[in-house]
């Protein structure tokens, strides 16, 4: 996370409608929700394409912890075969992003246009004549769009854009370093059988699973203040989720008494 401080404030059925409603990819997703919801410390609306690229996960985690609070607690069963023990999961967001800070990288150093990274003291080696800058948001939006994204990614951000599997290797490496990606393994221990295993977590997927559990309720208590109050769709849209919920709590605390 670049350590841009964040708010967010509560969302409308509108906003819960983003996430219920399949057709964009996951980031554009986050992107699209974060463009209605989240703005900077100042109240400004960031320009979210120009944010790099590893962003969209604390931007996800920042909008679930909002929305649902800072502890994500989840499970799963043990694959080892005959073990299948449940393995729980739990950490809290401000901890997990404060790990993925950016790491000074030895043996990078500025290119000569702003934004761009070359590697030092290669001279000779094939990475002399290399520059790269990190993928923005915006690349990643772009490239998902690709039927090839890791090409389009390296013909927007690698100079040469061809280069050999083993300076793509380095280009990666210190890629992750300057802008850590939150979605990577978690190590976990099996409390039955003691063994460690590796399991992959994505936080865009994830806190979107999340957000989209959490307004489930939402075409109902449309339904509930539509046929009660005889409002539009638009403004019970439009109502922050909290007050939302509380008039359709009424409803189905009166409907229930009768
Ligand atoms: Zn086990």
């Amino acid at each position: 996370m670049s350590g841009l401080p964040l708010q967010v404030r509560e969302a409308t059925g509108a906003d819960e409608l983003i996430v219920l409603e399949p057709g964009r990819s996951p980031v554009t997703t986050i992107v699209t929700l974060a463009s209605r919801i989240v703005t900077d410390a100042q109240g400004q609306v960031p320009a979210w394409d120009e944010l790099p690229a590893a962003d969209v996960g604390a931007i996800a985690l920042t909008i679930r912890q909002t929305w649902l609070g800072k502890r994500i607690s989840t499970d799963t069963r043990c694959p080892n075969p005959g073990c299948f023990e449940r393995m729980d999961i739990a950490f809290e967001i401000p901890a997990y992003l404060a790990h993925h800070c950016p790491q000074p990288q030895v043996g990078v150093r500025p290119g000569h246009d702003a934004g761009w990274f070359e590697f030092a003291g290669a001279h000779k080696s094939p990475r002399a004549a290399v520059s790269f800058r990190l993928p923005t948001i915006g690349d990643l939006r772009a490239a998902l769009a690709e039927a090839d994204p890791e090409r389009c990614l390296r013909e927007r951000c690698v100079r040469p854009s061809e280069v050999s599997a083993d300076v793509a290797g380095q280009i990666s490496r210190a890629m992750a370093a300057l802008a850590p990606s939150l979605t990577e393994a978690v190590t976990v221990e099996c409390p039955a059988c003691g063994n460690s295993h590796e399991l992959h977590f994505d936080p865009v997927r994830y806190s979107l699973a999340e957000l989209r559990d959490a307004a489930a309720g939402l075409y109902e208590e449309v339904y509930l203040l539509a046929s009660a109050f005889h409002w539009s769709e638009d403004a019970i849209l439009s109502l922050p989720r909290s007050r939302r919920a509380r008039y359709a709590e009424r409803i189905r605390r009166e409907r229930a008494a009768a």
